[in-house]
């Protein structure tokens, strides 16, 4: 069957091209997914933006009503990264209720991925580094409220740390946070995870698979997961912008089918969402973020 990708097209807030961040990633990723014949409509869902009530789930109050006033203030919105105005705050509940859809396809499919998230560095009081919500912490503790989850698992392979996600979720024992990302990448102050493994600079495709090939059996031993979280930023990839790695294509390839093939091979259900990424070249930043997408579809 069709993988299941949840998109919508105000992901895109219309940044201006020489943003420091590629927003119009979003449209060319769908247009990269519709070339490889996977945005057909059976496949596509749409979320609704999200109540500010799984918000809240998540983080504080003052902060969720800010950024649903856009009246975030000024500091926090220099910690972003950019001002949070109407089609921002519109975004990042569309980008968050996005996940937690994904989420639910994913526990009824076996599989969905996100054509956004992965805001992992929004914490609970703020949020800071592109992210203004954080998607997977919200989904997780959206799933665990609803009781549709015990055992959340989030794979957090984004080049920079998981510190958000870690803050949020470190009193939520139901929730086990495993990231492994560039030592010497943003953030500098590190938010300890349940499981944090840091690699040196140019760390490259053999070095990075053996790493993760060893984790992998280790996680999903330890508990019997119900759904895994996949944030599978390409930012690991040598042409990134940011990022301090130097996986190649085939290395973002064999990276996203070892995580998937791992845990579709145990019944376990997984949401992809597409973390960060960045580059000039937008198109090509997109193909990156395409891999994904071809790699979850092999197991749909
Ligand atoms: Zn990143």
């Amino acid at each position: 069957m069709a993988l299941q990708i949840v998109h919508h097209p105000d992901y895109d807030a219309g940044f201006a091209v020489n943003h420091r961040f590629p927003m119009s990633k979003y449209p060319l990723l769908m247009a990269a997914l519709r070339a490889r014949g996977l945005a057909v409509p059976e496949a596509l869902s749409m979320p609704e933006p999200a109540p500010a009530a799984w918000l809240k789930l998540a983080h504080a109050g003052d902060y969720v009503d800010q950024v649903l006033a856009c009246e975030v203030p000024a500091r926090i919105e220099r910690e972003i990264g950019f001002p949070v105005g109407q089609r921002v705050s519109l975004r990042a509940q569309l980008a968050t209720a996005g996940t937690v859809l994904a989420a639910r396809l994913a526990l009824k499919h076996g599989i969905a991925c996100n054509a956004a998230g992965g805001s992992h560095h929004a914490r609970r009081a703020q949020g800071a580094g592109f992210c203004t919500f954080n998607d997977v912490a919200v989904a997780s503790l959206a799933l665990l409220a609803e009781h549709a989850v015990g055992n959340i698992l989030i794979v957090d392979l984004d080049v920079h740390q998981g510190d958000g996600t870690a803050d949020i979720l470190k009193d939520e024992p139901r929730a086990f946070t495993f990231s492994m990302h560039g030592e010497r990448n943003y953030p500098a102050r590190k938010i300890a995870s349940d499981l944090d493994v840091a690699l040196p600079d140019g760390t490259g495709d053999a070095a990075y698979l053996d790493r993760l090939g060893a984790i992998l059996p280790e996680l999903s031993a330890s508990r019997r997961w119900d759904i895994a979280f996949y944030n599978a930023g390409v930012d690991v990839h040598a042409e990134d912008r940011l990022g301090r790695l130097s996986l190649t294509d085939n290395g973002l390839r064999a990276r996203d089918k070892a995580v998937i093939g791992h845990f579709r091979a145990r019944g376990i259900p997984l949401c992809g969402v597409i973390g960060g990424g960045y580059s000039t070249d937008v198109p090509a930043l997109a193909q990156r973020h395409a891999i994904l997408f071809e790699v979850a579809a092999g197991f749909a």
